[in-house]
């Protein structure tokens, strides 16, 4: 099976820039996911592996909860917490690896702190559009996952036989959420492998769906199930849904970070369904409005959510963020979706 990603140069490369650092800053997007997390941390776990002994993660903000038992996340250090740790750690890197996004913009409040280090930067990532100027890009968006992209580094760095279970579950927890417990995204036949590959360190798949997957409160479970039941907008000529979500909603139901986590995928589950939009208020931001889209059956809503939404993703999985006020957010989204009446039809 062909894992290699890169030709002899690109190895060399980043076997070099690797070598050459001492002080190494690994990064991800703001609302860190699965891949987010779970690629940091295994690059995290390899680096360690390997020697580097001055490695530090750096988020924007919190993970939801249910990644707080990733092996490694207790060492994570957070810019909304520790700003100035953050800070002082990226002007201390010569190294900056940037996992799971495409533009610094992404990590919103810690921009300014990533883009002022002088280290040299690493992008490795799964979106479209990576943007310019990085010493080296690995930009796969053919890849499930940034998770899936590291496994397949590190195999080709000659990291695997000394691979750790840590580093493993890591790894497959940011395949696993980044395909929906491979339900898309997922059809390559090397996936499976590199599965095979990660259960031979030890890995108990079946435990990690369920602390993921299975980790919502009764709060959370009610809040999924009024929205779906009062709050879900369907245009069935159109094949689309949408919901949108208040702040004194979520409050209702004694909201934490992570409750929502991928609803937006629930009317997906309606028969032919193109398009569904989920707009839902920011808890720490007034007058913010945080849009995700999901497309399928042909559609695909990145160029909306570049369009109509100051965002951007994967083809069929993407976001954005509006400043507005919800009723403002609703009509644009109502706009959006006439906008691409024909291809919706
Ligand atoms: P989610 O709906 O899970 O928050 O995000 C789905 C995908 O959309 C993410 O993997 C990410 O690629 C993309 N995305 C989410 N928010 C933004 C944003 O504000 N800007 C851009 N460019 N992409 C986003
Ligand atoms: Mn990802």
């Amino acid at each position: 099976m062909e894992l290699n990603l890169l030709n002899d140069a690109e190895t060399e490369l980043l076997r070099s820039m690797i070598a050459e650092a001492t002080n190494i800053v690994i990064c991800g997007h703001r609302s860190p996911d699965g891949d987010a997390i779970g690629s940091s941390l295994a690059w995290m776990h390899y680096l360690y592996h390997i020697g580097k002994s001055n490695v530090k993660v750096c988020m924007p903000d919190a993970a939801p909860d249910f990644l707080h038992w990733l092996p490694g996340q207790n060492s994570i250090l957070r810019y909304d917490r520790k700003p100035k740790e953050v800070a002082q750690a990226f002007k201390e890197a010569d190294l900056v690896c940037c996992l799971d996004f495409n533009q610094s913009s992404r990590v919103d409040a810690m921009q300014d702190v990533l883009e002022s280090s002088e280290g040299s930067r690493l992008l490795i990532d799964h979106h479209l559009e990576p943007e310019s100027g990085c010493k080296m890009t690995i930009s796969r968006p053919d890849m499930s996952s940034t998770c899936e992209i590291i496994f397949r580094l590190i195999h080709q760095l000659g990291g695997y036989d000394t691979m750790t279970e840590p580093c493993a579950e890591c790894i497959y927890c940011g395949m696993m959420t980044d395909t929906g417990g491979f339900t898309y995204n997922s059809t390559r036949p090397e996936i499976y492998y590199i599965i095979s590959q990660l259960l031979a360190k030890g890995i108990n798949k079946d435990e990690i769906y369920n602390r993921v997957f299975h980790n919502y409160s009764t709060n959370a479970l009610r809040l999924r199930s009024y929205i779906i039941l009062n709050k879900m907008n369907v245009i069935e000529e159109l094949h689309a849904a949408y919901f949108t979500v208040t702040k004194e909603e979520m409050s209702r139901f004694h909201f934490i970070k992570g409750d929502m986590e991928g609803l937006v995928n629930i009317p997906q589950q309606i028969k032919g369904l193109k398009l569904s939009i989920s707009l839902r208020e920011d808890t720490e931001k007034p007058n913010t409005v945080l849009v995700s889209l999901r497309s399928c059956n042909g559609f695909h809503c990145q160029p909306m959510a570049t369009r109509f939404f100051n965002g951007g993703g994967h083809a069929d999985a993407s976001g954005g963020k509006l400043n507005c006020t919800m009723e403002e957010a609703e009509q644009l989204c109502i706009k959006a979706i006439l906008y691409y009446k024909e291809e919706l039809k």
